[in-house]
């Protein structure tokens, strides 16, 4: 694996592979890498020729009182994981690498942006949006591999890659999962073993949700007071937000008919704030779902 530190030096290479005529696979990442990152490698290896992750803590898309410092950062031990997965690129760039001094240029994608996380995490989508947009640029990949735990990511980023006419497919893969049902996240460091238990009951009002869902339960009110009910139970866990909406335009929803629709909540643990969700209505398939620029 080789390890790239300029954006100029990835730029290039990534045009060599292209005039070869391979296919390349990316990952952007912000390190701390688990089981979910690992799960997005494997099957971009699988779909193209060159694999390419990249590993770049965002400054933009922290708020000011976000925990952009003390974000788990330990390079040597991801790229070691890397390797054992084949990686062909591991493109780490500086932070003045992806933004030059004098950097004013942003994307917005509107009304994904503001619900759900927006609302909680002010410019997100914003940083977000504009980090890829600029990786995009960077690596020109073939495909795009994200994941559906972060479910509005993914939304912005398939209407930004579509709107923007980026020439990269991108796919979104299902939540990789501790057997106790806790989403895999660089977060859960930060988490007690006291707080890593009580933190399974995400993934159990989730749970509940599907199953009350199954049974013909499609009244939106009824469903969030389930996984509102179901937090309130855990001393050790405060509710930030839950809510139903549309999976793909994100608006919010009442009842669920034809479309998909995404349960996704935000929940503190002590100081450590976890995201989870799950789509309803998409036909036995979870997670997954694809979409082409
Ligand atoms: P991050 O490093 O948190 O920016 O995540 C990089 C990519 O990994 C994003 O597309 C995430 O949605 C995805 N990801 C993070 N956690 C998981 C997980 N538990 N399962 C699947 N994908 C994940």
């Amino acid at each position: 694996m080789q390890i790239i530190t300029s954006r100029e030096q990835m730029v290039s290479i990534a045009r060599e592979i292209q005039r070869g005529g391979s296919t390349i696979g990316f990952v952007p990442t912000m390190g701390a890498l688990h089981e979910g990152h690992l799960s997005l490698m494997r099957e971009a290896r699988a779909q193209c020729d060159v694999l390419v992750v990249s590993i770049f803590v965002n400054p933009t898309q922290f708020g000011p009182a976000e925990d952009f410092e003390k974000y788990p950062r330990d390079l040597k031990s991801d790229a070691a994981l890397l390797i054992r997965e084949s990686v062909d690129f591991l493109f780490a760039p500086t932070g003045t690498d992806i933004y030059p001094p004098d950097f004013s240029t942003y994307v917005t994608v509107e009304g994904l942006s503001e619900q759900l996380e927006g609302a909680s995490r002010q410019g997100h989508f914003r940083g977000v949006a504009t980090v890829v947009a600029i990786l995009l640029n960077i690596v020109r990949p073939d495909v795009a591999f994200f994941g559906q735990k972060d479910a509005q990511q993914a939304a912005v980023l398939k209407r930004m890659v579509r709107d923007l006419a980026f020439d990269t497919k991108v796919i979104v893969l299902p939540i990789v999962r501790e057997e106790s049902g806790l989403a895999l996240s660089s977060r859960n460091a930060y988490l007690s073993d006291e707080e890593k238990r009580a933190a399974t009951v995400l993934h159990r009002g989730l749970s509940q949700v599907a199953s009350a869902y199954e049974n013909g339960e499609h009244n939106g009110v009824r469903l969030l007071e389930l996984v509102r009910a179901t937090i309130a139970a855990e001393p050790l866990a405060q509710l930030d937000y839950v809510s139903l909406n549309d999976a793909e335009t994100l608006k919010p929803i009442e009842h669920i008919a034809e479309r998909p629709a995404l349960l996704s909540l935000a929940v503190y643990l002590g100081k450590t704030r976890l995201i989870d969700n799950i789509v309803l209505g998409e036909s036995g398939k979870q997670d997954a779902a694809v979409a082409r620029g």
